[in-house]
């Protein structure tokens, strides 16, 4: 599904001068950093749509030939850096005007306000006024605020534009999952392109801590609360938790553009993996154990958790493991997993973001 990120022109794209208007040339100059934000947001895969008050457009005050020359020069250094609008929306009233589309009214918008077409969740305002804050909760996206006062109703809020258009970037391969059956109940957010941050309870302390191995390993940040029927036994959290972890890096990944598909195999003493997000699931898994339980995990569910996660990854998984110590074992295999799914999620820059498939679709 698409994800926008609908930008504001003066003060986010353009330098706002004093009084407030862009009518010349000689008034023209860039918000630093934002024209390789920008370009950024379009390698992510982003489409972009410019919705911009003009108070009092095609007036005396501001003739519509002073904007149009200034747009026409914006909009011609962006396409020569491969920034490209869909759609570029013009609100041409006064404040005073009371319009309908004027932001944060949504007049101008009324295709994508009402539109399930797009990735909301994944979407954004990027702006640097609290109407532009506004706006986006009108719409049901996030935002973005350029500003030197941090705002509570932003997503976001930094004074560079680089940065905040490097923080919509890195959301758009973000999930959140909520999976709600009899037996469990399991929240998980993920970010791909984290650096291994985690907070992981389940209830059972040696399967967090081995999340916990999985999210560092992987550099992907991992949220997960799971509350699960314990009292009958271990099997349901790790399975469910399993399914839904498989599902939300899934999620995450969206198209997969620009993965590297293979992750080479990660060969060590006590682990091998091989990973491949091929969109069918596939479990191989050698290992034999010598203990029943390693702290409250039985063993015979780790097999049973790599099953379900490459099942809800949709990827084909081969674990092959030896060694004397089941805790070293089961412990080498979420490193090892982690870090084959940290090269297979990686983006790469030789790889022009196409999906690494000749059939063009995992
Ligand atoms: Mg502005």
């Amino acid at each position: 599904m698409k994800k926008i990120v609908f930008v504001d022109r003066d003060g986010t794209i353009v330098l706002e001068p004093r009084d407030e208007q862009v009518d010349s040339l000689e008034k023209l100059e860039f918000v630093p950093g934002i024209i390789s934000g920008l370009k950024l947001l379009v390698e992510s895969g982003y489409t972009l749509i410019m919705v911009s008050n003009q108070d009092g457009l095609g007036s005396k005050r501001y003739p519509m030939k002073s904007f149009k020359t200034v747009q026409k020069k914006i909009l011609e250094l962006l396409e020569g850096e491969g920034i490209q609008f869909e759609s570029i929306l013009i609100c041409p009233h006064m404040p005073n005007a009371r319009c309908e589309c004027r932001k944060p009214k949504l007049g101008l918008l009324m295709k994508y306000a009402k539109s399930t077409s797009f990735d909301r969740e994944r979407s954004f305002v990027l702006g640097d006024r609290g109407t532009d804050i506004q706006f986006a909760h009108n719409l049901g996206v996030q935002s973005v605020l350029l500003s030197r006062s941090v705002s509570k109703d932003a997503t976001y809020t930094t004074t560079s534009a680089f940065d905040a258009c490097e923080y919509i970037g890195k959301s758009s391969r973000s999930a959140h999952v909520e999976r709600k059956t009899g037996e469990t109940e399991i929240v998980i957010d993920v970010l791909i392109d984290g650096s291994g941050i985690f907070k992981v309870s389940t209830g059972i302390g040696f399967f967090d801590h081995m999340l916990a191995q999985l999210a560092k390993h992987s550099g992907i940040d991992t949220t997960i609360q799971a509350r699960g029927d314990l009292a009958v036994d271990e099997h349901h959290t790790v399975e469910d938790v399993g399914i839904a972890l498989g599902t939300a890096i899934r999620d995450a990944l969206g198209d997969k553009r620009g993965i590297e598909r293979f992750a080479a195999p990660l060969d060590e003493a006590l682990a091998t993996v091989a990973l491949d997000l091929s969109g069918r699931s596939y479990l191989s898994f050698k290992c034999e154990f010598n203990r029943e339980y390693v702290g409250k995990l039985p063993t015979e569910l780790v097999e049973d958790f790599f099953h379900a996660f490459a099942d809800g990854l949709k990827a084909t998984l081969h674990i092959e493991c030896r060694g004397r110590n089941d805790h070293h074992k089961i412990e080498a295999m979420f490193k090892a997993v982690g870090r084959a799914l940290k090269a297979a999620v990686a983006v790469d820059p030789r790889a022009s973001r196409n999906v690494p498939s000749t059939k063009g679709l995992l």
